[in-house]
């Protein structure tokens, strides 16, 4: 199998050029091609690695393109054209801790932008430098082992560079597994979820790649940060905060002991219907505040649900699911439909097929799927924020009427615009939104950043959040920076001035450069 340089996943996965025109079928035109691996649009290479750092990097083209860019929408279309005038000058593949040392060393003496590099799967301009600057990518897929299990605290000691599978694979035969399982799973890392705080499969509870981290080793231009193995500790503001989240601005997480758990035996799942989508949101709200803490609890609205194939008639899903290593969940699960039944939701006909099944594997083609799309200037984005369950209904309700207003201004033609929460708590929901619109060939990523302004300015105008677990990067900068409280900004500069002294980790992310 062969990874994508410009888009999703491997290669051999990608969608044909059939299936493109198909699912695009009432738009004109052919699949835009890929340019071809990409040495002619790339800019000439401005810094050379000293002799000692040479075995460790290459220059290659291949290596430069692919290191370019995260996989937003905005990052696909543009490599996918052969804009890559950010590439970096190097890439670098350290063998060791030792090696990242030696790396962020002679950057901050060459004034050479080093930018972490986990899976490369960031959907927020984390890993594309912008600067003036030249730049180095440094990519950490050669730490990539466990190397330490402590059956009795039932913890592990992971390298951040190893992808999810490979990750989860290395535990399975201790009987463990991390249980963090975001979207971009099998192709993200241990050190890019830590990086941006992102969030798994759990629903509700144990959203938060946070929740799993016992402590933290990140090695920083003035030093090596290695918390102390704690269950918990109230010893002042945690040093492992400062770091999750930091996206590559503060240090380079080079590995972690994190919370391992026994797999799951038992699970039981079903889908409720609804036949309005407040109904959906009252339901889930009473479900989650019961006390209940389902692994899943997925609320699609009505597009959402025909999209993914979960309901064609135009009703409101509840995917529901429970698991447990030691205990049957089905006495959970029957009180979650109770109280679903309460608010007016109906459980799904099991032999009518299975909706939970369906709309996991459209969930996981639908990268694929979002790159076809983008070969036929179809313009096919995600973006997501959380709020208090008081502002939920208001803060969708606006979202969805100012986003279909935005999209008939910008693309002249009415769009699609989805939504579901991906994640619930006791007080809140983190409403995911998706929006499909015909784009015009050349403008798309243009067209894209002007629906995606008026989104960000109603999450402004409503305190909702710039992002539950995208994280900043350099794309959510200007929304962050007016989200973010006054002193904490000065906190962060003093922080980022005190541990990166030359300004050379991630310039532009979390802090403007
Ligand atoms: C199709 C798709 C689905 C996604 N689904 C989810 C989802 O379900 N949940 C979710 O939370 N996110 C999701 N994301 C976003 C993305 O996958 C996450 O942000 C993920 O955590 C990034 O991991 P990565 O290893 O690819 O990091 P990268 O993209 O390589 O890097 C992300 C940021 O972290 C920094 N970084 C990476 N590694 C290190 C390190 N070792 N030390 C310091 N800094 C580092 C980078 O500099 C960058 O700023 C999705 C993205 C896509 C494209």
């Amino acid at each position: 199998m062969t990874r994508s340089w410009w888009g999703w996943g491997q290669a051999e996965n990608a969608v044909p050029d059939d299936q493109c025109v198909q699912l695009a079928s009432l738009l004109p035109g052919l699949p835009e091609r890929p340019v071809p691996v990409p040495g002619a649009y790339l800019p000439p290479v401005r810094v050379v690695p000293p002799d000692a750092l040479a075995p460790i990097c290459t220059s290659l083209p291949g290596e430069r393109a692919s290191h370019t860019y995260g996989k937003a929408y905005r990052d696909v279309v543009r490599a996918l054209r052969g804009d890559l005038q950010n590439a970096p000058d190097i890439v670098a593949y350290p063998r060791s801790e030792a090696d990242v040392v030696d790396v962020l060393d002679w950057a901050g003496y060459a004034n050479v932008a080093v930018i972490p590099y986990g899976g490369g799967t960031s959907v927020v301009g984390g890993v594309e430098h912008r600067g003036e600057n030249p730049s180095l990518s440094l990519d950490l897929s050669n730490l990539d082992n466990v190397l330490d299990i402590d059956p009795i605290s039932r913890s592990a000691r992971i390298q951040a560079g190893v992808l999810g599978p490979d990750l989860e694979d290395q535990l399975r035969p201790h009987g463990y597994t991390l249980r963090h399982f975001p979207q971009s799973f099998e192709f993200s890392t241990l050190g890019g979820w830590l990086a941006t705080r992102s969030s798994g499969h759990y629903a509700t509870m144990h959203t938060h790649i946070d929740d799993f981290v016992e402590s933290m080793r990140v090695v920083t231009p003035i030093g090596i940060n290695e918390s102390w193995r704690l269950p918990g500790s109230g010893a002042g503001p945690s040093p492992d905060r400062l770091f999750l989240g930091s996206e590559g601005t503060l240090g380079v997480i080079t590995e972690a002991w994190m919370r391992v758990q026994e797999r799951p035996n038992y699970r039981a799942s079903t889908a409720i219907m609804f036949h309005s989508f407040r109904d959906g949101v009252r339901a889930t709200r009473a479900i989650v505040q019961s006390g209940l803490t389902p692994a899943n609890l997925r609320l699609l609205d009505a597009g959402e649900a025909r999209f993914s194939g979960t309901a064609q008639n135009g009703e409101t899903v509840l995917v529901l699911g429970f698991e447990s290593a030691h205990i049957p969940v089905e006495v959970e699960l029957a009180d979650a439909v109770e109280i679903a039944r309460s608010h007016g939701g109906r459980e799904q006909d099991r032999d009518r097929g299975d909706s939970v099944e369906r709309w996991r594997t459209t969930f996981l083609r639908m990268p694929y799927l979002r790159d076809a799309l983008a070969r036929m200037s179809v313009i096919i984005e995600t973006f997501e924020t959380a709020t208090t369950w008081d502002r939920v209904d208001d803060l969708v309700a606006t979202l969805h009427e100012e986003l279909n207003k935005a999209v008939r201004e910008v693309c002249d033609s009415p769009g699609i615009v989805n939504c579901r929460f991906t994640h619930v708590y006791p007080d809140g929901a983190a409403p995911y939104f998706t929006v499909i619109a015909p784009g015009r060939r050349g403008s798309e990523v243009e067209m894209w950043d002007e629906i995606k302004a008026a989104a960000a300015e109603v999450l402004h105008r409503h305190r909702a959040t710039i992002t539950h677990h995208h994280a900043v990067g350099r794309d959510h900068m200007p929304w962050y920076d007016e989200q973010r409280p006054e002193p904490f900004a000065a906190a962060l500069v003093a922080t980022k001035r005190a541990l990166d002294p030359y300004g050379i980790l991630n310039p532009g992310v979390l802090l403007w450069d």
